[in-house]
């Protein structure tokens, strides 16, 4: 899948939509979410253009990655949520319900947020 430039993500990198910001270095953006489903809920995306988590893993140089992921840890303490405890989720895809085509990994806490996903059947 081709990269849009047009993807809302891509749109707030560019200062063309606001955001809520939680931190931003060379490699990522961090701000909080628009709906939140959790009392902090941060999103963090890479400042390159990744359709998805598995095009970040195959294509990003290993600075962007390691960067990438230092900036997920710095968002989650400047949330405060590093000592009670927080969630880290990333949707890829179709059946991951993927709604923006930009990376982007989500940071959940501020309360206990039960089990990672529903039974199958439930
Ligand atoms: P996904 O389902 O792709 O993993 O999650 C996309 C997330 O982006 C959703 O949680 C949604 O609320 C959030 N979102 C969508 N549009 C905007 C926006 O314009 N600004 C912000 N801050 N978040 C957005």
């Amino acid at each position: 899948m081709a990269y849009d430039r047009t993807n809302i993500f891509a749109r707030i990198l560019r200062g063309e939509l606001p955001a809520k910001k939680i931190y931003e270095d060379e490699y990522a953006l961090a701000f909080h979410d628009i709906r939140p489903l959790a009392p902090v809920h941060g999103l963090v995306i890479p400042k390159g253009e990744y359709v998805s988590f598995h095009d970040f893993a195959a294509k990003a140089a290993p600075a962007e990655l390691a960067g990438f992921f230092r900036a997920v840890g710095k968002a989650a303490k400047l949330l405060g949520v590093t000592d009670d405890g927080f969630r880290l989720l990333v949707n890829n895809g179709a059946d991951a319900h993927q709604e923006v085509p930009h990376f982007h990994v989500h940071i959940f806490g501020g309360k206990s947020l039960g089990p990672m996903l529903p039974r199958s059947g439930d």
